[in-house]
């Protein structure tokens, strides 16, 4: 007989290993099966099988697996699929994705066979129906229930229930729980002894509420028309993008589609940027779709977590499941549709660990080769979408018009530079803006203050000397903190107490600078004694119960006055808000990133967005230094087409995406000559066989985190070269690098498309 083989995906930064399968597994074992591997010194991991053949691997010491986790498949063909997809184009490995899909209990790993398994999962067994061995052909069952019919009816009616709850496609190969039926058990137990029915035991289901509500609010005239514009859209293109301004009602648009598809039984995921802050769009889905919807996050326990993967996995679709990116990575069958809400969010990209992948491209992928159809929704899609729509790659349906009598925002551009010429400015708002907000309070309207950083003042400078505090293991500035006198780093927490005298002159007194969203909290709260004033930053958002109570109060008019970071920007719809005040838009501009105006404008239009919803007409400020910048003349006028065109034309100019591709390269050590070193070797050798589309090795804009030393080399790759291509020589330069003696040591992660 021909030895049999089983290529094996292991929970590893490893591509998969072959194993040799013994006979007694030859039944059991099949693509997508979860099985036990010994490796190294005696350390028993769990696998999942991705290719069987015969094919006897070149090396001496063939190793066999030695046991079956699960019973039933750990991945589908479907989702090796998408893992293979991901691994070759995010260039990393099919196991570190598999890490990241599988829930931890589901991928035990121990020193030996005994204690792996003691750690294997399981739900406990309950009892399954199926029909029995000599009745699964259409002629055997039909002659088996005539036979039923005359004399001994209960038994019929049991049958007929089992079939009917079985589903009509899956008499012949699907199964019940016995406590499912409503046929009693002495009829079920005369079913089974006459073998119309068989039964057999197997673990659990996890038990969760199916009431599936499908509540929708009625849409208007023209959401009607872009919902029938998407419907016909989705008939030509796998992918559409839902271009609708801020409040027009995507999310009442998802809920549509979404019901359709439940109730033709097919599944459909809704993928949002972030859960922390979404409470109430997690409120309005419960609405509409009552216990029936399935919440994935980050939050969940590893048990939790665990059984919905089986849950969903054993599920043959009409699910709706919310979550964060990494519900993408979830078994769903019957997948009809993908809903990538606010798709520009930066948040859909994974940094940090790998796969560093964009749920959005994933869901493009999905769409394309598993036969999904993909929504992706924004009042400001991402250059990327916008321009696979330009081109065809996508459909395009454009929504510009707010839902009922709302209005977009008037939006005012006031000079930080005039007023404070005018000697107008208090503490960091001008007179346009303290008019506006005492109005709103006059009016009881709510506003909201966006102020891009948190803490009292980002630093602390010495006056005497220009001394300022930096963090000793990352290479920033300590933002001060008013509150316990305090100042700390928020890359890596490093606290200390804030010094009276100068550490390096011992004269000057050191003074904070700038202004964060501490300091604006204090400054409006003097400004304005009478309003009630509250900050949503990353300081509060900290502590989700905080977050939580700061968030309802402000939906419950309990707040007047919102100070926050880019979190208030989030996909909040509150209604009161008369004024929203930007303090500061430089700074968002002055990221150093091409995208740094494509993210401004996204940001400020989205802010400007949470005024004036329902039915009141609300008022946004931009304070800038840069009135005539063009993004903040292209965002004050919300005219999207405007700055596409000229980031567009931009992008092309300078070669960057969409029009090209970029791979990023991060070179990490805790000795900064080393990496300096080792980064300019690495960028040298990809030159030489890459050429002009690989920049010099550069420190990035942060190089100095929690005692590492960063450094970073940009591949771009043209439109017209073969990203495969390039990618394999990338990893042929850094298989050669990660054995270079002198450079060994240096971490280097990739991330293909980088943010
Ligand atoms: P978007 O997702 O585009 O920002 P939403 O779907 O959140 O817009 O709609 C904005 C507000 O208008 C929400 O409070 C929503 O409930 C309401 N709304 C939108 N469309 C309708 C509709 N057809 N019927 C009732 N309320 C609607
Ligand atoms: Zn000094
Ligand atoms: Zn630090």
């Amino acid at each position: 007989m021909e030895r049999l083989f089983a290529d094996i995906i292991l929970p590893l930064a490893l591509q998969p290993l072959t194993f040799e399968v013994g006979e007694e597994f030859y039944d059991c074992v099949a693509v997508g099966s979860g099985v036990s591997v010994p490796l190294g010194k005696n350390k028993i991991y769990t696998g999942i099988v991705c290719r069987l053949h015969h094919n006897t691997p070149p090396y001496k010491r063939i190793r066999q697996i030695s046991g079956i986790v699960r019973s039933e498949p750990l991945a589908s063909v479907g989702q090796l699929a998408l893992w293979e997809w991901m691994a070759q184009y995010y260039m990393c490995t099919m196991g570190e994705i598999m890490r990241s899909a599988l829930p931890s209990l589901l991928k035990p790993s121990a020193q030996n066979d005994d204690l792996f398994s003691q750690k294997v999962f399981s739900l406990g067994k309950e009892q399954m129906l199926r029909l029995g061995e000599d009745v699964r052909t259409e002629e055997a069952l039909s002659v088996a229930l005539e036979a039923l019919l005359p004399r001994k009816k209960a038994q019929y009616a049991a049958m007929m229930e089992f079939c009917q709850k079985v589903g009509e496609e899956h008499i012949f190969d699907g199964s019940l729980p016995r406590s499912a039926m409503d046929a009693s058990p002495m009829v079920v137990g005369k079913l089974l002894e006459a073998g119309l029915l068989a039964t057999f035991s197997r673990e659990r289901t996890p038990h969760y509420d199916t009431a599936l509500l499908r509540h929708s609010a009625t849409l208007t005239d023209s959401q009607q028309m872009v919902l029938d514009k998407i419907s016909s859209s989705f008939s030509r293109y796998h992918t559409t993008l839902l271009h609708g301004i801020t409040s027009s009602g995507k999310t009442e648009l998802y809920i549509h589609l979404a019901n359709s598809i439940l109730q033709e039984g097919g599944s459909v995921l809704y993928l949002i940027p972030e859960l922390a802050l979404t409470e109430q769009l997690i409120g309005r889905l419960r609405k509409a779709f009552g216990d029936g919807l399935t919440v994935y996050h980050s939050a969940m326990t590893p048990r939790a977590r665990t059984e919905m993967y089986i849950r969903l996995s054993r599920s043959e679709g009409g699910e709706i499941i919310v979550g964060t990116r990494s519900a993408i990575l979830l078994p769903l069958h019957n997948l009809r549709l993908i809903i990538v809400d606010e798709e520009h969010d930066e948040s859909f990209k994974q940094q940090d660990p790998a796969p560093r992948f964009s749920t959005r491209d994933v869901a493009v992928w999905m769409a394309h080769n598993l036969g999904c159809k993909t929504l992706l929704g924004s009042a400001t899609p991402s250059l990327e979408s916008f321009y696979n729509a330009y081109t065809g790659r996508y459909g395009y349906v454009w929504l510009g018009e707010r839902y009922g009598e709302g209005v977009l925002p008037e939006v005012i551009v006031s000079n930080t530079i005039k007023s404070a010429q005018r000697g107008e400015r208090k503490g960091h708002i001008g007179k346009e803006l303290h008019d506006a907000i005492q109005e709103a309070l006059a009016n009881h309207q709510q506003v909201i203050l966006f102020q891009n950083r948190r803490g009292f003042a980002p630093y602390l400078e010495c006056p005497t000397c220009g001394w300022s505090a930096r963090c000793p293991h990352c290479g920033v500035t300590l933002t001060y903190y008013k509150k316990g006198n305090k100042l700390r780093c928020n890359l890596c927490g490093h606290s200390i107490d804030s010094p009276t005298r100068c550490p390096s002159c011992h004269s000057g007194e050191p003074l904070p600078q700038g202004f964060g969203t501490e300091k604006i909290e204090e400054v409006v709260a003097e400004m304005f004694p009478e309003a009630r004033v509250a900050r949503l930053d990353g300081d509060v958002a900290a502590s989700a119960g905080r977050m939580r109570s700061v968030i309802r109060s402000f939906e419950r008019g309990e707040t007047d006055i919102l100070v926050g970071t880019r979190l208030i920007t989030k996909g909040f719809d509150f209604s009161g808000v008369g004024v929203v005040g930007v303090l500061n838009a430089d700074n968002l501009l002055s990221r150093p990133d091409f995208r740094a105006e494509e993210r401004t404008f996204q940001t400020l239009v989205q802010i400007a967005g949470r005024a004036g919803r329902a039915d009141n007409k609300g008022r946004t400020i931009i304070q800038t230094a840069q009135p005539d910048n063009h993004t903040i003349i292209q965002a004050a006028r919300g005219d999207y087409m405007a700055m596409a065109r000229s980031q567009l034309r931009d992008r092309e100019a300078f070669g960057y995406p969409p029009f090209t591709r970029l791979v990023r390269l991060s070179l990490r050590h805790t000795s900064p000559e080393l990496v300096w070193r080792g980064a300019n070797t690495l960028s040298q050798r990809l030159r030489e066989v890459l050429g002009r589309g690989v920049t010099d090795a550069h420190a990035p804009a942060v190089s100095h985190v929690a005692d590492n030393y960063y450094m970073q080399i940009l591949v771009r790759i043209e439109r017209s070269e073969s990203p495969t291509d390039t990618k394999d020589i990338i990893k042929e330069c850094l298989r050669v690098f990660a054995k270079d003696p002198i450079y060994r040591n240096i971490a280097v992660t990739i991330d293909v498309d980088p943010q």
